[in-house]
């Protein structure tokens, strides 16, 4: 297994829609391995191969909280076929948008169809966060970002900022002084 680096955005990378893959191969299952771990090591709940540069319609959970506990999850080709009407606010935050949360309105209760590691179709019933990190990560799969869902103006201030921090680091980087400590994520938010 190996970490991959995480794109951040603003990368033209992360809004582009990704392909669907033919077979869960051996490839394939490197990729979800990989992205577990990194995943793990980021921390974060939820990984989408695009974070990592590969633009192919796979995903990763594994949400640990009191109310739901999933173990690790490894969706290929998830397609959301039925929403609930009744919708759910949730902070969400971004490995691909360090430091940044935002509230988010999305279907409390969705189901979701995927392949699994195996390659075998299975369907999952998904409620409270881990509805949200599902519809999340789908929406990488299609270029879409959290911050694609509030307002222009919030998300033009947050585009700002990282590229503000993506210039320091790299002038910090060029001095050759040392990288400045990130402020500790919440895993719970980072989706
Ligand atoms: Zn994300």
């Amino acid at each position: 297994m190996a970490l991959l680096p995480i794109l951040t955005a603003p990368d033209p990378r992360l809004k582009k829609k990704s392909k669907p893959v033919e077979t869960v191969d051996t490839d394939v299952r490197q990729l979800m391995d990989d992205m577990l771990e990194t995943m793990y090591a980021a921390p974060g709940i939820g990984l989408a191969a695009p974070q990592v540069g590969v633009l192919k319609r796979v995903i990763v959970l594994d949400i640990d909280r009191e109310e739901v506990k999933t173990g690790p999850l490894f969706l290929a080709n998830p397609e959301i076929i039925e929403a609930s009407d009744e919708d759910v606010s949730y902070e969400e935050g971004c490995l691909s948008v360090p430091e940044h949360y935002s509230d988010v309105v999305r279907p409390a209760k969705v189901k979701v169809r995927y392949l699994d590691r195996d390659g075998v179709q299975q369907e999952m019933a998904c409620e409270g966060l881990l509805a949200t990190c599902v519809q999340h990560e789908i929406d990488h799969l299609d270029g879409i970002l959290f911050i694609d869902h509030i307002s222009a103006l919030k998300r033009n201030m947050i585009l700002r900022k990282l590229l503000k921090a993506r210039k320091e680091k790299e002038r910090d980087e060029a001095e050759g002084k040392p990288a400045a400590e990130l402020e500790a994520t919440d895993r719970a938010h980072t989706l």
